[in-house]
């Protein structure tokens, strides 16, 4: 039987540098000459397959978008392109279910998979994805952030504004990173 791919996790709070970590990633195994695909859920509709997205400090990574509703994609393109390694980013915005099916069977190919995203949403329940996904990782990697109250280390995101749907893009909703003791639940 072929060999099976790694599967490696970052999980954490927004701006704990999962998409920082990633870049770096991106580029050591492009370095080294393995091909590496980035797919980020986008909307209902795409437009354009082929984009950048960038951290909180202004890097970016060239990244295929992917209707958030249609994680399936991912292994049609992969068949056709034929990476050695795939990267998932943010990927609690993609469903649990048909998310988790898409993985396992990239690391049946023998594709090593990297998926980084958030284990809680901004009133601290896990998404699921993440979650299972993070204990089934053969590397798992928990980052921090600094809360935004006290400076200990943050494993939350407080939403500030925005609205109180559970997923909310940065682009229409305000967060911060807090520790626990001084997470609040943002009630609209
Ligand atoms: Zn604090």
């Amino acid at each position: 039987m072929a060999k099976k791919g790694h599967l490696t996790v970052l999980a954490g709070s927004m701006f704990a540098g999962k998409t920082t970590k990633l870049i770096t990633l991106y580029r050591v195994f492009t370095k080294n000459g393995y091909k590496t695909l980035c797919f980020k859920a986008e909307g209902a509709e795409v437009k354009d397959r082929k984009g950048k997205t960038n951290s909180h400090d202004e890097r970016n990574l060239p990244v295929t978008f992917i209707e958030n509703n249609k994680p399936q994609l991912i292994l049609k393109i992969v068949k056709k392109e034929r990476p050695d390694k795939v990267l998932i980013d943010s990927a609690q915005f993609f469903p649990d279910k048909a998310t988790k099916k898409v993985v396992f069977k990239l690391l049946d190919q023998g594709i090593d998979v990297v998926v980084n995203g958030l284990l809680y949403d901004y009133r601290r329940k896990y998404f699921r994805l993440m979650h299972e996904l993070f204990d089934l990782a053969d590397e798992r990697m928990e980052l921090f952030a600094i809360c935004e109250r006290c400076g200990a280390r943050a494993k939350n995101t407080e939403r500030v504004a925005g609205g109180t749907k559970r997923l909310e893009a940065t682009s229409k909703a305000k967060y911060i990173a807090v520790c626990t003791r001084h997470h609040k639940i943002y009630k609209g």
